[in-house]
């Protein structure tokens, strides 16, 4: 092919509708987010829902929404939701997936709910084996209440209730949650993955691929980490989220799977 047959004529309208090279919308999505501008969320949700679709599980799939931001998907997702009290997700799907063990059952939660209300759920839930998969939305803070610091800021870290930022000798340090639950022998697959790349999110639409096929599989607990962006929580303009997040979160939580 030479240069001159790929240069696109604009100097009328299209001779054709283009070619769809990418689906704006998926079908699993009723309406728009309301979330802010550069909030990495509604990445993994979109992530979550291509996944379930990919898999063709969507008809037996029951999600369970904790309380965060990403609570309101609940009215956007074409999936069958429940929303638990905070940091309840892992025990209300467990009883979701012992009543109805042929669906897929998730939990969808944030950092402030899963590590701090509800971290002995998701640590008992991941020791009992529940065939769940579970899916933390990690941004340090807890962006629907304005951004404070939650069990997992990291240190140094600026949040509206460490303004200097988080400091060991005050506030403590930062729990790991996905290593924490790697640690536990009711594990089929723990993996941490990130929305600020392009790279990051074509690896955690595969870690949760994986996630899910382990529950398929009756292999175990399930659990993907996906570290993402909140410039409003975070204090930093939209454009900087992703460079703030591999520069903050990324370097004490590092990327990759724990278990396979
Ligand atoms: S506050 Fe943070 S987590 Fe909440 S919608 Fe805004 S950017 Fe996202």
């Amino acid at each position: 092919m030479t240069r001159e047959q790929i240069i696109i004529d604009t100097s009328g309208p299209p001779a054709g509708p283009a070619r769809k090279v990418a689906d704006p919308k998926p079908s699993l999505l009723l309406g728009e987010h309301s979330l802010c501008p550069g909030c990495g969320e509604p990445v993994a949700l979109r992530l979550l829902l291509e996944v379930l679709q990919e898999l063709d599980i969507v008809q037996r799939t029951i999600g369970v929404v904790g309380h965060g931001c990403y609570g309101s998907f609940v009215r956007i997702m074409d999936v069958d939701v429940l929303q638990c009290l905070h940091g309840r997700a892992p025990s209300c799907a467990t009883g979701i997936k012992r009543v109805r063990p042929e669906c897929a059952v998730f939990t969808m939660q944030g950092d402030g709910d899963m590590a701090n209300e509800g971290l002995q759920e998701v640590l008992h839930a991941a020791a009992r084996g529940e065939r769940i998969t579970c899916v933390l939305l990690n941004n340090g803070v807890f962006g629907d209440t304005g951004g404070q610091l939650t069990a997992t800021t990291v240190l140094g870290q600026r949040t509206k209730t460490s303004l200097a930022g988080r400091e060991a000798e005050t506030h403590g340090y930062p729990i790991p949650v996905a290593d924490l639950v790697a640690s536990l022998q009711g594990t089929a697959y723990v993996a941490r993955g990130t929305v600020s790349t392009a790279g990051g999110v074509a690896q955690t639409r595969r870690m949760l691929r994986k996630a899910f096929e382990a529950q398929l599989a009756g292999a175990g607990f399930s659990l993907v980490e996906i570290l993402t962006m909140c410039p409003t929580g975070w204090f930093v303009p939209t454009a900087e989220g992703p460079g703030y997040l591999g520069g903050s979160l990324e370097q004490t939580y590092p990327l990759g799977e724990l278990v396979t």
